[in-house]
C-alpha cells in the first residue's frame, strides 16, 4: 500500500516455520495502521495467528469489526485511545487469543506510530505503553523476534525503540521459563 516494500514481519514467520522448524507461530502487530497485507498472506493459514490492534477508522481502511476468522483476529481501536485502551484490549482479546493458539515463536510488527507525538496518526500510546505492550507479548510465547514497522516522527522513535526493549527483556528475566 505504499508503506512496505517487503512484508517484514511475513518473511521473518514463513523463514521460522521454513528454516528454523517452527510450527505455529502468532504475530501481534501493535502498529497504527491495519496490517492488512500480512492479513492477506496468512487469511487462509491457520499455522500463522495474525492479531492486529489499529485506528479504526483510519487509512488503509481494513480491519474493522467482523473482519477475520479464527486465526486472523482484529482489533479496530477509536482515535483517541491511549495506553489503558490498548492494555484493556491486550487482557480482553489480544492475550486469550494468543495462549489459546500457544505459539512456538512470538512476532512481534513493532510500529511506534500509535504514539502520542507521531504526527500520521491520532492515538495516545506513550513510552511506558508501549514498554508494557512489548513484556506483556513477551510473556505469551517461548521464543519472541520483533521486527521495526511504521512511526514518523524520527525525534521521539530511539527513545520508543528503546522502551519496548525495555519491555521485551524485563519479561524474559521476570520468567521461569528457558526463552
Ligand atoms: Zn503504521
Amino acid at each position: 500500500m505504499g508503506f512496505c516494500l517487503l512484508g517484514n514481519v511475513a518473511i521473518a514467520a514463513r523463514h521460522a516455520q521454513h528454516q528454523l522448524g517452527a510450527g505455529r507461530v502468532a504475530i501481534v502487530d501493535w502498529d497504527v495502521h491495519h496490517g492488512n497485507g500480512t492479513q492477506a498472506i496468512f487469511l487462509d493459514d491457520p499455522s500463522v495467528l495474525f492479531v492486529s490492534l489499529h485506528q479504526w477508522p483510519f487509512y488503509p481502511g481494513t480491519g474493522g469489526p467482523g473482519e477475520g476468522n479464527e486465526t486472523t483476529i482484529n482489533v479496530p481501536l477509536p482515535a483517541g485511545s491511549g495506553d489503558d485502551h490498548y492494555l484493556a484490549a491486550f487482557e480482553q482479546v489480544v492475550e486469550p487469543a494468543v495462549r489459546r493458539f500457544a505459539p512456538e515463536l512470538l512476532l512481534v510488527s513493532a510500529g511506534f506510530d500509535a504514539h502520542y507525538e507521531d504526527p500520521l496518526a491520532q492515538m495516545e500510546l506513550t513510552g511506558d505503553g508501549f514498554r508494557e505492550l512489548a513484556a506483556r507479548c513477551a510473556a505469551l510465547a517461548p521464543r519472541i523476534a520483533a521486527v521495526l514497522e511504521g512511526g514518523y516522527n524520527v525525534g521521539t522513535l530511539p527513545g520508543l525503540v528503546g522502551s519496548a526493549l525495555e519491555g521485551f527483556r524485563s519479561a524474559r528475566s521476570s520468567s521461569t521459563s528457558a526463552r
